[in-house]
């Protein structure tokens, strides 16, 4: 079979004017990025009508799952069956795109397009997001400098959309007074800034304006909070954001709508793409496909409890996508082995699927489970997760969008359908008003399946500082490993029996939660041994090597 990035290179591209104008789009709701991108503006009359698919997954492993190829699969079946479905995703970072997960604009005959610009620079958002953050850090640490703020703690950190773990832990201000105050610093990825999350979850320009706002950046000697408000640097961050603000339209391979926006990662931030693509979805299309980041442990959870809180979204059905390698490898097979049959390890490891159809059932909306098909899967393993789904009384589909496109997902597309038809509200996981810690162990009881959580010393000491900060009632968004449901990327399968440990709780005042770091998760990753980018090239005028 062809490569993701060959199959996407000889795919004819609906011009970006001739997409939008049969979606029914004002010339005034769109400007065109080139020839085949395009910035969206839709007119605020336009309702909301369509109905909303979550595709989520089982836990992770280190070769992903296939959500995106899946969502995309689906709309693009959902189009061959006559209906109208448009995608809502996020935009890839640099940080997997050249280290270990490679690009994420999906994969085979299921991609949006055009993919290398998706992967690489595409309308410059993650840079623009980039440049707002830093620029924050440098009005802050000038504000400092010039003696016009004193704080006893920083808490606004930098950003850069590469993986470079030298940059974790820095000093800042080195080589005399002149040179600013030596401070310890650090970078985090572009995907876990505040920003990101800001511009993801914000409903309006304004709501983007006071949440940038409220974004605390430090703490003054007297414990009081220091706001980026009190600076006086949300003009100029709303002015960097203005463009990035607006969700960018591109097409599928078989020509649906898809509004690639925003890229918070799941495991260290909400791992959702903006509300303003999922709205655009939802006012253009019946059906708007969109994705949380890995497992329904991480990017689901945040989905429902952090964005469709904050958004007012109800949705109408939920696809888990699995594969016969994630439980493989949740069934205990090392990763060079895991394309190969193993029918004893796929039995072993769908304890993994049963405990997020568990977690998931507990939300409400109906249920589908879309098998990612590989071509090395054979017809009793296929068979072992069928009969599975069939117990548990969940639907279930294969999915060969991959290799087959829209095709190949007919099959998932009706149960979709059918799933869709009967509606159940949505039940969250806590009560909006509960304290910290008992969001944090009805998420982990609820979601995770262990007994709690338990908070170290200086999570305990962030607590305090947190409520005295007037924030004890916020959402929480949990940092932790995809690969496992508990804190330790090794335990597989579904450990029970476990806490969750916390180190730190991060105030992001204005994404509206607070971030809870278990485990030893990185907010700036680091490159693997081989990372993706030895691979790619330029040749003969064109991008090679991303997938
Ligand atoms: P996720 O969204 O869950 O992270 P992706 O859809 O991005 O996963 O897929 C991860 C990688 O696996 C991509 O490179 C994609 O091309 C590849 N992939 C996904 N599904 C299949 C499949 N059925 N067969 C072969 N490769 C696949
Ligand atoms: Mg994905």
């Amino acid at each position: 079979m062809k490569t993701d990035i060959e199959i996407a290179q000889e795919t004819k591209l609906i011009p970006i004017n001739e997409l939008a104008h049969s979606a029914g789009l004002a010339d005034s709701e769109f400007e065109p990025y080139g020839r085949d991108k395009a910035k969206v503006t839709l007119d605020p009359s336009r309702q909301e009508k369509g109905r909303l698919i979550l595709v989520t997954a089982t836990s992770g492993m280190p070769a992903g799952s296939g959500k995106t190829t899946t969502s995309i699969a689906l709309a693009q079946g959902l189009k061959r069956l006559g209906k109208n479905a448009a995608l809502a995703l996020r935009e890839p970072s640099l940080g997997p795109v050249f280290g270990m997960k490679g690009g994420a604009a999906g994969g085979g005959y299921s991609q949006v397009l055009p993919m290398e610009a998706i992967n690489l620079h595409f309308t410059g958002d993650l840079h623009a997001i980039t440049a707002a953050n830093n620029l924050l850090a440098a009005l802050l640490d000038n504000a400092r400098h010039q003696g016009q703020v004193q704080l006893r703690e920083i808490y606004w950190r930098r950003v850069l959309d590469v993986n470079d773990r030298m940059l974790r832990n820095i000093i800042t201000g080195l080589g005399g007074p002149a040179n600013g105050i030596p401070t310890e610093a650090g970078f985090d990825i572009t995907a876990a800034s505040e920003l990101m999350a800001v511009l993801c979850l914000a409903n309006d320009l304004e709501d983007l304006r006071s949440r940038i706002d409220r974004i605390v950046l430090g703490l003054r000697p007297d414990g009081t909070a220091y706001t980026c408000g009190e600076l006086g640097a949300t003009g100029s961050l709303l002015a960097l954001l203005f463009e990035a603000f607006k969700p960018n339209l591109v097409q599928s391979i078989e020509g649906n709508l898809a509004f690639v926006h925003g890229g918070p990662f799941a495991n260290i931030a909400h791992g959702c793409n903006s509300v303003a693509a999922t709205r655009a979805a939802m006012k253009l299309a019946d059906y708007a496909i969109t994705e949380a980041g890995f497992g329904s442990d991480l990017g689901a959870e945040k989905f429902f409890n952090i964005k469709c809180r904050a958004a007012g979204f109800a949705p109408a059905a939920v696809v888990i996508v699995t594969s016969t390698k994630a439980l493989k490898w949740h069934g205990g097979v090392p990763l060079p082995e895991i394309g190969e049959p193993n029918l004893e390890a796929v039995k072993r490891g769908i304890v993994n699927l049963d405990a997020h159809i568990a977690n998931l059932k507990q939300f409400g909306p109906n249920i589908v489970v879309a098998l990612n098909h590989f071509h090395t899967d054979t017809e009793a393993e296929i068979e072992v997760i069928r009969a599975r789904c069939a117990e548990l009384g969940v639907r279930f589909a294969v999915s060969d969008g991959f290799a087959k496109g829209g095709e190949g997902a007919e099959a998932l597309a009706r149960e979709v359908v059918a799933a869709a038809e009967d509606f159940h509200p949505l039940v969250h996981t806590y009560e909006a008003d509960a304290p910290i810690v008992d969001k944090l162990n009805a998420i982990v009881t609820k979601a995770y399946g262990g007994d709690g959580v338990k908070l170290a010393p200086a999570a305990l000491k962030d607590l305090k500082r947190i409520e005295e900060l007037g924030f004890g009632k916020l959402p929480v968004c949990v940092a932790k490993t995809p690969f496992s449901l508990t804190d330790d990327p090794k335990a597989l399968g579904a450990p029970k029996g476990f806490t969750l440990p916390i180190e730190r709780l991060i105030l992001n005042a204005g994404s509206g939660f607070v971030v809870a770091m278990s485990g030893s998760i990185m907010r700036m990753p680091g490159l693997p041994k081989k990372p993706a980018a030895m691979s790619i090239d330029v040749q003969n005028g064109r991008i090679t090597g991303l997938a």
